[in-house]
């Protein structure tokens, strides 16, 4: 503790900038774009100090032009991993004594550079690295990630605050410690905050950390570790290595000093992760935490008397936006017989007017996906809707790779509510749509529990408070993050913590106090002042 009570600045949310034509910020972030665009960067992995570049490299290409190189980045052998670990270790003897106001501040002073210098870099980064709009890179890689660390700054102080209640002649008090060990963070591609979140985090609370960011995230991710250093995050404390990731996580679960995991990512992949350390239970010297936020099936229901203007607006931008590719992206629809046909007609003429392209046009409303596999994969549910006997392509449906990985927004219309894509999970710009009839609303409720395995995201719309009062609690546990008459994205820090159930992760909700204690571990002190010196106690006579 410091030498005070030190109040943190209060976190607001940061605001989202429009780059309309002729705004600052949209002729900043352009020139930015275009920079990045036409240079050739080369990444190297930092540990500790060191920039290490093993030559060993692969290219980074956007997504909306992937023969277009724009930079390299070095790939890491055992060696490099181990590396980073022992960094990591040696970093926290510092870190995790330092003053907890220090940290803050360094990651105060992260959320300022990026609302103000850096952020038409982390934009630019983003527009090219993921393929995201100019809207989608400034609420994401600008404003999520600026709240994501002032918020965090506030939970942590009130953290730190939460202390027990002492007894006459005795003192308890709590300190939370950082976890014995270092961490590991593990981060996907479709987010630039989450990237930067889930280190950050855990290092806030005084942990040291090694950092695995997605092969398609780290032109993105550069630029996040140029805000920490000159942010003042000291060396080691954040640890970055890039490469095959069975190899590198293998080598990080082999270490006895071994914490914990901050993953996001796909269910496959964090169920694997927990067997691994699972087996390798007997390694640790402590018990470490999981922490994973997973794959997603996300729903929206419509009721009868939902309008259904909204009920389309909400598909298609709680389906499309980003191409689907935000682990609450909407994929699963049902609407009543009554009017199912106005609210996909709404949605056709919202498909028929979305522009697509790279996002350097900010007028493009729909950009690639993220990288060849998930292409493909993609194009062969769509190939497969319009092969079976019950599905049907009722919009769009269309995909070209020859210069980008561009699939058309697609709406499936299933016959058959346990449909394929009905329960998997796709991760891209198609969304299956199960028409019900009205009378079957309730029934309906009851397939919606019983057809994905995720519970991550879901929204129902309806004018009648009787049917949002049932659907909310017929749908208790289908979603950790529930909307009502809202489209299921979006969620916002210090507003809306987000994080789901079932095979959709651990819940520990990002953006919030909850997920911050699961870096440390509170240290009891219980004090005594006048302390016995007799064992006898009174009924003993
Ligand atoms: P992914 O699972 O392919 O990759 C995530 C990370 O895991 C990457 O860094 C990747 O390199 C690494 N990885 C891949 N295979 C691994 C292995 N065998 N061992 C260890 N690490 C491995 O996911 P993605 O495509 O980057 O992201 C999309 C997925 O993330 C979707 O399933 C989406 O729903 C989910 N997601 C969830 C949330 C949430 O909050 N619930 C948020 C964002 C994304």
């Amino acid at each position: 503790m410091g030498k005070g009570f030190f109040q943190v600045p209060t976190a607001i949310n940061e605001p989202v900038k429009s780059y309309a034509p002729g705004s600052p910020e949209r002729a900043a972030v352009t020139a930015q774009y275009e920079a990045y665009f036409n240079g050739n960067v080369d990444v190297p992995m930092y540990i500790g100090s060191e920039e290490v570049k093993t030559g060993n490299t692969n290219t980074m290409t956007p997504p909306h032009d992937h023969k277009h190189v724009v930079g390299t980045y070095h790939l890491a052998e055992k060696k490099h991993v181990t590396q980073a670990i022992e960094t990591a270790l040696e970093a926290r003897k510092k870190w995790a004594q330092l003053t907890w106001e220090q940290r803050a501040a360094i990651f105060l002073k992260a959320a300022e550079l990026i609302a103000g210098p850096y952020r038409a870099k982390i934009n630019a980064a983003t527009m090219i690295a993921q393929s995201k709009t100019v809207h989608q890179a400034e609420i994401d890689a600008a404003c999520e990630l600026i709240d994501f660390l002032r918020f965090n700054v506030e939970f942590m102080s009130q953290i730190y605050e939460e202390q027990p209640d002492s007894a006459e002649g005795i003192w308890n008090r709590v300190e939370y410690r950082p976890l014995e060990g270092f961490v590991y963070a593990i981060t996907p591609f479709n987010f630039t905050a989450i990237a930067a979140n889930l280190p950050a985090s855990a290092a806030m609370m005084g942990n040291t950390v090694v950092w695995k960011p997605s092969d398609s995230q780290i032109f993105s991710a550069k630029v996040i570790v140029d805000i920490f250093k000159e942010a003042g995050v000291p060396d080691g404390v954040i640890n970055v290595v890039y490469g095959d990731p069975v190899m590198i996580t293998d080598t990080v679960l082999d270490s006895p000093d071994f914490a914990g995991v901050h993953f996001t990512g796909s269910t496959y992949v964090f169920k694997e992760l927990w067997k691994k350390i699972g087996n390798n239970i007997h390694t640790y010297k402590t018990y470490p935490k999981i922490v994973g936020e997973t794959g997603g099936k996300d729903f929206i229901i419509a009721h009868p008397s939902a309008n259904p203007k909204q009920v389309a607006t909400g598909i298609s931008r709680g389906a499309f936006e980003f191409q689907g590719q935000k682990c609450s992206a909407a994929s699963r629809v049902y609407l009543p017989k009554s009017m199912a046909d106005e609210v996909l007609n709404y949605v056709k003429e919202d498909i028929a007017s979305f522009k697509m392209g790279s996002p350097a046009d900010l007028g493009n409303f729909i950009t690639a996906v993220i990288h060849e596999g998930s292409f493909d994969k993609l194009a062969k549910y769509i190939d497969q809707a319009k092969a079976d006997a019950d599905a049907e392509v009722f919009a769009g449906g269309n995909y070209d790779k020859s210069k980008g990985y561009f699939i058309e927004p697609t709406v499936i219309v299933a016959k058959d509510p346990k449909y394929t894509t009905m329960e998997t999970e796709l991760f891209g710009p198609v969304v299956t749509v199960y028409v019900y009839e009205d009378a079957d609303w309730s029934e309906t409720l009851k397939l919606v529990d019983e057809t994905s395995e995720y519970a991550l995201t879901g929204a129902v719309f309806s004018g009648d408070r009787y049917a949002i009062d049932e659907a909310t609690k017929a749908l208790e546990n289908c979603a950790g993050n529930f909307y009502v008459n809202d489209k299921p994205t979006g969620a916002v820090v210090g507003q809306q913590p987000f994080g789901g159930a079932r095979a959709s992760g651990t819940n520990d909700k990002a953006g919030s106090a909850q997920n911050l204690l699961r870096w440390v571990s509170p240290r009891l002190i219980k004090e005594t002042f006048v302390t016995p010196t007799d064992y006898r106690y009174p009924f003993l006579g």
